[in-house]
């Protein structure tokens, strides 16, 4: 299977552009190979090499444009922002890929297109970070699902859309805006055991009730509040990039806040390298 060289538009899913490259030039879909195109090797878990090794598709490799790509059509830089660049957080999903309608009008008019975007395809991500209105994961015309939707057949189906207004400042809308702003992360990525210990130390100050662990209670808050599922078992350790960044929003509210923090902790920590490196320096005098 031939693809054809990428446009993706701001915010553009990678696999959104592939797909459209591929149907507007007539190449035959062939859903497996379009996978192994956008589909990008993270390290594992217990990979030492610092920053991690990702693995670009011999596509992306042969275009040069893994690093663009990485950075601006993937979840990578939440991932990197939340200390979940290890393999077992996609930054690529094939599943659960989702519109907002209000969008996918204003698209067809503005780019004459629809466009897949990256903040949509987190898995709990319910709401337009935009419009705040609720997203589909299969075509209100034609109840296909949005992961597996011809690109092009959306021109047509758009037509047939009734988009609602959505609830903006709702729960839902806001850590919608949250994802949005943390994919504009664009420094070094964080460790997990660093961003766990963020969270612990910030959720423990927060008192939500007497009688469950603070971290129960985040999970009752997003149940209610995002209709997000209850896990089996609630450990932050294996916490993936879908309900870690829940929990990130609620502890936080918002992206800046949170980065704020890292900051504060980050300078924190190098003052105390400081010191330690002077004390070691004078007991060698
Ligand atoms: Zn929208
Ligand atoms: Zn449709």
């Amino acid at each position: 299977m031939k693809f054809q060289k990428l446009h993706p538009h701001k915010d553009e899913y990678i696999a959104s552009a592939i797909r459209r490259g591929n149907e507007l030039s007539g190449l035959k879909h062939d859903r497996s190979k379009e996978v192994s195109a956008y589909k990008i090797q993270q390290p594992y878990k217990h990979t030492k090499t610092f920053p991690p090794k990702i693995q670009f598709p011999a596509y992306m490799v042969e275009l040069g444009i893994t690093l663009n790509v990485l950075q601006n059509h993937t979840l990578y830089p939440i991932c990197a922002a939340l200390g979940r660049t290890d393999s077992s957080n996609n930054y690529t999903p094939h599943r659960h890929w989702k519109i907002c309608l209000i969008c996918a009008i204003e698209d067809i008019e503005e780019f004459g297109t629809v466009i897949i975007r990256r903040q949509n395809t987190l898995v709990y991500a319910k709401a337009c970070d935009k419009h705040g209105a609720t997203l589909h994961e299969y075509c209100p015309a034609c109840n296909k699902s949005i992961t597996t939707h011809s690109i092009l057949k959306f021109d047509s189906c758009t037509k047939k859309y009734k988009a609602q207004a959505g609830s903006l400042d709702s729960p839902k809308h806001r850590y919608a805006k949250f994802i949005k702003e943390l994919l504009e992360y664009d420094e070094v990525h964080l460790t997990q055991t660093f961003t766990d210990s963020l969270i612990i130390s910030m959720g423990s100050d927060i008192r939500f009730s007497e009688s469950h662990p603070y971290l129960r209670c985040i999970e009752l808050y997003i149940n209610d509040s995002l209709d997000i599922p209850l896990p089996k078992t609630g450990a932050l350790q294996n916490m993936g990039i879908s309900r870690f960044s829940a929990h990130a929003f609620t502890i936080f509210q918002d992206a800046s806040n949170y980065l704020k923090h890292l900051k504060d902790i980050q300078e924190k920590i190098r003052a105390r390298y400081i010191v330690q490196e002077k004390t070691i320096m004078k007991s060698q005098l």
